[in-house]
């Protein structure tokens, strides 16, 4: 790892701190290295986790995650992916059925 100090105009400071918010969870440095690996071709588009939508968990489903059973009509998360280049970003979708509990949901975003 390097540490870089450089400045930026108010323009590219603002594009940047909405780019980090919008797709990094607000880590500027995953959005510069990013943004560097797409301009040096580099990052390969794929599938990137962007977040989950709640749904409601069917019978005999497990946590993707910790595996635990979920409780008759508990609320489940379902990833969604968004094509396109970043960190992290999977060649394909994943196969089979993906539901995640609450609390694992919530340690990927
Ligand atoms: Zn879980």
């Amino acid at each position: 790892m390097r540490r870089y100090n450089f400045t930026l105009d108010e323009e590219t400071a603002l594009a940047l701190d909405r780019l980090a918010k919008e797709r990094f969870g607000g880590n500027r440095s995953e959005a510069v290295r990013a943004a560097v690996l797409a301009l040096a071709g580099r990052t390969q588009e794929g599938w990137v986790l962007t977040g989950f939508t709640p749904t409601e968990a069917t019978r005999e489903a497990r946590c993707h995650c910790c595996e635990r059973p979920f409780a008759p009509g508990e609320t489940a998360y379902r990833p969604v992916f968004e094509k396109r280049p970043g960190p992290g970003a999977l060649t394909r979708l994943p196969a089979g059925p993906w539901l995640d509990c609450a609390a694992c949901a919530g340690v990927h975003l």
